[in-house]
C-alpha cells in the first residue's frame, strides 16, 4: 500500500474540545470550499488571482483541515478514552472491504 505521511503537531497553546473541534472542522472546511470554487471563478464570479496562488490556497487550506481533524482526534483519545489506532485499522479495513484500497 501506498501511504501519504504527514506529521501535523499536538496543539499546545489552546486547549481544544470536541465542540470547537467541530466547528473549527466546519470552518476549515468553508474556507477550503472558498478557494476551491469561488477564487477558480466557479461561483460565477470573477476571479483575480492567479492560479498559482489559488493552488497554494488550497493546499494551505487543505492543511488547515487536516490539522483540525487530527486535533480532534487528540480530544476523542485524551477527554474521551477513543482509541485512534484501533478507529485507524477499523478504517483501512472499510477501505479495503469498499474496493478503494487494494492490497498488493
Ligand atoms: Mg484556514
Amino acid at each position: 500500500m501506498k501511504y501519504r505521511e504527514i506529521r501535523l503537531p499536538k496543539l499546545n497553546g489552546l486547549t481544544p474540545n470536541l465542540e470547537g473541534t467541530l466547528l473549527k472542522l466546519t470552518e476549515e472546511l468553508g474556507e477550503l470550499c472558498r478557494e476551491a470554487g469561488k477564487h477558480r471563478g466557479m461561483s460565477g464570479e470573477a476571479t483575480a488571482l492567479p492560479r498559482d496562488e489559488v493552488l497554494a490556497n488550497i493546499a494551505a487550506e487543505l492543511l488547515d483541515v487536516a490539522q483540525t481533524a487530527v486535533s480532534m482526534m487528540y480530544v476523542l483519545e485524551e477527554s474521551y478514552d477513543v482509541n485512534i489506532e484501533a478507529a485507524l485499522q477499523k478504517h483501512v479495513e472499510k477501505l479495503i472491504r469498499k474496493g478503494y484500497l487494494k492490497c498488493e
